[in-house]
């Protein structure tokens, strides 16, 4: 891409929050608005991080200060120029198209850093219009249209082809996309039609009544265009898929996944009958169950049926290093108090409950296990400290 270096003097400098606010005799830098951001660049060596106007005068912020009255080298950054031009001319031939052809309004604008959006006066567009709407965005780009600038004295523009009615006055600028629009624009925007490449829509979302469009155009088209390939490519590898058969497979593997899941659900339920039938053989009014390698549920589970039967149930969870003690509330034993008292004379684990239920959690197995130990070693021996 062409450098378009601008040689200018720096004419007043400000400074607030953000930097240091300069004003240059001449400026090729767009500064932000309708719709579009600022241009990026340089002056000089110093980046330039933002273009505002305020009452006409144009204000560039750098995070240095420059000398009033010294000569100065400005540079646009082309590629962002290029792109927010690219962006913001898609817009210019989207609402064209929506207002003559499907007499609809739009109402809004935006470029953000990953796309654009327009909001648009109608209640319902499905993806199948948007489709059709995106083969005549794509025609008028094919057909390489001519888009011409010019800044006409007021009583020169035509105001019956005008797509909105300014009210500018003295010389106004006029961007015309050959046979498509009339505006008065003072945004950027690229020679031709062809030079959009592309516009595809990537969403469309209800807004106040209205519909948002997000969109992408030029590069960014491309890009996207990869990066839904990329994650394309890999669900066809992990699920052995093509374009035809992915969404069917997906849908497949989502009821094959419940389906296990109420199957894993109802094994669960079953091994903790068993389990818990095991920990009732014991003697002992303490029963203690370790889980090793099931889920927490699971020993959720068993450690609640174990206590069901009138036993005060301990259990662990390796996987969550979780440790849990429950009864059914026939014991003069408040477990939330005495758990939270335990850890503290041990001096590690976290955790607490109500009088029937308590859990805590650890940062080791090791401390799992010895938690475990000293509080059935306790309830056995009947020596809490609580
Ligand atoms: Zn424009």
């Amino acid at each position: 891409m062409e450098k378009v270096i601008t040689e200018t003097v720096v004419t007043a400098v400000k400074k607030d929050q953000s930097g240091y606010w300069h004003v240059f005799a001449q400026t090729p830098f767009y500064a932000e608005g309708g719709g579009q951001p600022a241009d990026r660049g340089w002056v000089d060596q110093y980046e330039v991080k933002d273009v505002q106007t305020v009452e006409g005068t144009t204000w560039h912020l750098l995070d240095q200060s420059l000398e009033v009255g010294s000569t100065i080298k400005a540079q646009i950054d082309e590629t962002v120029r290029q792109d927010h031009s690219i962006q913001h001319t898609a817009q210019h031939v989207m609402t064209a198209i929506l207002q003559d052809r499907h007499g609809i309004e739009t109402l809004s604008f935006g470029i953000n850093a990953e796309d654009a959006s327009i909001e648009i006066g109608t209640e319902q567009l499905d993806w199948d219009q948007v489709e059709q709407f995106e083969k005549e965005l794509q025609h008028i780009i094919f057909e390489n249209r001519p888009i011409r600038k010019m800044e006409l004295p007021e009583d020169e523009v035509d105001r019956t082809r005008l797509r909105k009615p300014t009210d500018r006055t003295g010389m106004i600028r006029i961007v015309e996309i050959e046979g498509l629009d009339y505006n008065a624009c003072g945004g950027t925007h690229v020679e031709t039609t062809a030079q959009l490449g592309t516009i595809h829509v990537t969403g469309i979302k209800k807004v106040r009544g209205n519909i948002r469009l997000t969109y992408v155009a030029g590069n960014r088209a491309l890009r996207m265009t990869q990066a839904s390939r990329a994650a394309l490519r890999s669900i066809h590898q992990t699920l052995s898929t093509t374009n035809e058969t992915v969404a069917e497979r997906v849908l497949e593997e989502r009821t094959i996944r419940l389906e296990r899941e109420r199957e894993i659900k109802e094994l669960e339920l079953r091994i903790a009958k068993a389990k818990v039938e095991a920990v009732l053989q014991e003697d002992d009014y303490v029963a203690i169950h370790i889980g090793k390698t099931e889920a927490e549920t699971l020993t959720m589970a068993i450690v609640e049926r174990v206590a069901a039967s009138g036993k005060i149930a301990v259990g662990v969870n390796y996987g969550t290093k979780k440790l849990f003690v429950v009864h059914d509330g026939t014991h003069d034993l408040a477990t939330g108090k005495c758990l939270k008292a335990v850890l503290h004379e041990l001096g590690f684990g976290r955790g607490g409950g109500s009088n029937k239920q308590a859990q805590a959690r650890f940062d080791s197995l090791i401390e799992l296990e010895k938690a475990m130990e000293e509080i059935v070693r306790r309830l056995q021996e009947g020596v809490l400290p609580c």
